[in-house]
C-alpha cells in the first residue's frame, strides 16, 4: 500500500500557525508541539530538580555510590533503570509491531556483569533523568569492552541496534516510540562525548565524570578544566523562489539515487543563524537569499562520530536571485522544483512501509534471526517507485520543512496549512 504523508498529519505537527506581520512574502510561522520531531521531546529529561532531591544527578549518584559498595540488593526508592549500550548502539527488544529500550534494574545488570566478570564504578554511569510519577531514575552506561554480554543479552532476546536503524523503524504517529527513540539519541550523544572527551584539551590530564557524568573535570589539580556535553548547530533551509511557486532542493553524492533535500551547513564561529543560512545557500548554489524564517529545530543524533549531538536549525529562506551555481565540491546537484512535483514526491514515496520494513527487521535481529547490525544504509531509501524524485523520511526535519511549504495554501489572501 502506497502512504501518502497525508495533511492530518501536518496540522497535527503544527499546533499555531500565523502570518508574519509586515513581510515582504506570504510566510507561515509555525509553532511545533515538543514531540513533533524524531530524537526532540524527550520525556525523562525535562525537569532539574534540586540537588537535595533524591532525583537529582547528585543525590541519584550517592545512592548508586552507597549501593554499589555495599552490594545492598534491598529494594530503593527511586527505582533505578540502566539502559547499556555497544559502539553507540543501544539495548533493544521488540514486541512487534514495536521496538523498546532494553532497561535493566540495577540487580539484573549487576548479575550479568558478575557473570562477566566485568566490574562496576559508579563513574561509569551517566545520569539520564527522572520520571517522578514512575518513581524511577535513568541512567546509561557504555559496555563496548564488554563482548561477551552480547550473547547473553542474546539469550533474552536483546541486542544492540545502530541508532539510525532505531530512527527508520519508529513509527512517528506513535508518541510512546518516539519518546524512546529521544531516549536513546540523548543517551548516545552523553556517552558518545564522554567517549571523545577523555582528555583535557589545556594541560593534557585525564577529564574525569562530575555531577553523575553531566559534566566532566580535568584531574589535573592545577587545571581543573570544566567542560559539559557538546552540541554542534547546523542551519537547514527550504530556499523558496520569490513567487513562492519552486523551491531549491539540492543532491548530495552520498544520497540514494533521486533522493533530493534540503541545503544545510555548519554555523562559523562569530556568525548569526541567519547570516549563516546566507553564507551556505551562496556558497553552495550560488542563490542571493534575504528573508531568513525560523521554523523549527531537531536535535540530531546520529551525525558523525565527532559531533555525538547536532542541532539542526530549520529556516524558510525566501531567494533574491535564481539562476544557480552549484558547488560541484559540495554538492552533486540542485535544482528548482516545483510545487506539484514535490507534492508527488511526498505521496509516492512509502515512507510507512519502510518504517514497518525497518520495524520487523529489529524484531528479527533481537529474536537471533537476523544478524545484520547496519541497516540504516537499506532503510534510508524510501523506495517510491513510481516518483521521479522523492525526499528525506519525516524522521528527518528536511521533510517537515519541505512538505510544511508544499501543502500550505492561499485562502483568500491568507495562509493556512490544509
Ligand atoms: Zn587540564
Amino acid at each position: 500500500m502506497l502512504f501518502s504523508y497525508s495533511s492530518s498529519i501536518i496540522t497535527n505537527f503544527f499546533s499555531k500557525t500565523l502570518i508574519r506581520p509586515h513581510s515582504s512574502h506570504p510566510v507561515l510561522l509555525c509553532t511545533m508541539s515538543l514531540n513533533s520531531h524524531a530524537f526532540a521531546g524527550n520525556p525523562i529529561t525535562s525537569r532539574t530538580a534540586k540537588s537535595s532531591d533524591p532525583f537529582s544527578p547528585q543525590s541519584a549518584f550517592q545512592t548508586l555510590k552507597t549501593l554499589l559498595s555495599t552490594q545492598s540488593h534491598d529494594p530503593i526508592s527511586p527505582d533505578f533503570k540502566i539502559l547499556p549500550f555497544r559502539k553507540g548502539r543501544p539495548l533493544t527488544g521488540s514486541n512487534q509491531p514495536n521496538w523498546h529500550l532494553g532497561w535493566l534494574s540495577l540487580g539484573d545488570f549487576r548479575a550479568f556483569l558478575e557473570k562477566s566478570e566485568v566490574g562496576l564504578s559508579e563513574n561509569s554511569l551517566v545520569y539520564l533523568g527522572c520520571k517522578y510519577e514512575d518513581d524511577v531514575v535513568y541512567w546509561a552506561i557504555d559496555v563496548s569492552e564488554a563482548s561477551e554480554l552480547v550473547s547473553e543479552f542474546g539469550d533474552r532476546q536483546f541486542c544492540f541496534v545502530e541508532l539510525r536503524t532505531l530512527m527508520v523503524a519508529t513509527d512517528w504517529a506513535d508518541s510512546k516510540a518516539m519518546g524512546e527513540l529521544a531516549i536513546a539519541g540523548h543517551a548516545r550523544a552523553l556517552l558518545e562525548w564522554h567517549n571523545a572527551a577523555r582528555f583535557c584539551g589545556f594541560c593534557g590530564g585525564k577529564m574525569v565524570p562530575m555531577e553523575a557524568g553531566r559534566r566532566k573535570q580535568c584531574s589535573n589539580e592545577l587545571c581543573k578544566k570544566r567542560i559539559y556535553p557538546r552540541v554542534d548547530p547546523v542551519v537547514i533551509m527550504l530556499v523558496i523562489d520569490k513567487e513562492n511557486d519552486r523551491v531549491l532542493l539540492s543532491r548530495q553524492s552520498r544520497f540514494v539515487p533521486r533522493m533530493w533535500s534540503c541545503l544545510a551547513g555548519f554555523i562559523e564561529p562569530g556568525e548569526s543563524l541567519e547570516e549563516a543560512v546566507r553564507r551556505e545557500t551562496w556558497e553552495e548554489a550560488g542563490i542571493e537569499v534575504g528573508e531568513v524564517v525560523y521554523h523549527s529545530s531537531q536535535p540530531w543524533p546520529v551525525g558523525p562520530a565527532s559531533m555525538p549531538c547536532q542541532l539542526m536549525v530549520g529556516f524558510f529562506a525566501y531567494a533574491k536571485s535564481l539562476e544557480i551555481n552549484v558547488d560541484k565540491k559540495e554538492l552533486e546537484d540542485a535544482k528548482w522544483h516545483s510545487r506539484e512535483d514535490v507534492k508527488k514526491a511526498l505521496t509516492f514515496a512509502e515512507y510507512k512501509k519502510a518504517q514497518e520494513t525497518a520495524a520487523s527487521k529489529v524484531e528479527q535481529m533481537c529474536k537471533g534471526v537476523e544478524k545484520g547490525q547496519s541497516l540504516s544504509a537499506d532503510f534510508n531509501v524510501e523506495s517510491g517507485e513510481l516518483a521521479p524524485m522523492f525526499v528525506p523520511g519525516p524522521f528527518a526535519i528536511a521533510h517537515h520543512l519541505i512538505s510544511s511549504w508544499a501543502n500550505q495554501v492561499v485562502m483568500n489572501g491568507t495562509l493556512s496549512n490544509l
